[in-house]
């Protein structure tokens, strides 16, 4: 995957789970929000566009966890926004 794309959905992503963790925001919802972040951390692209994780074999795409991700953080973050 291109890495300038790699590099702002990581921003994008990251940026959406420190959001989720304001000082009101309940315990479960903190567990769940750093269990992603060492996910998406374990999962980040190497300087060769490969998974840490998952290997080579993601180099063109993203690899699963962070396709789960994006469409769960930034797609349906985008579908919520008043047009
Ligand atoms: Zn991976």
């Amino acid at each position: 995957m291109d890495h300038v794309l790699a590099n702002v959905l990581h921003e994008r992503v990251f940026a959406i789970l420190s959001q989720l963790e304001s000082a009101s925001t309940p315990q479960a919802t903190i567990s769940l929000t750093s269990a992603w972040r060492t996910l998406l951390t374990l999962h980040e692209q190497t300087d060769t566009g490969a998974c840490k994780a998952c290997g080579p074999r993601w180099r063109k795409h993203m690899c699963s966890v962070w396709r789960v991700a994006t469409a769960y953080f930034i797609r349906h973050d985008r579908d919520s926004s008043p047009p």
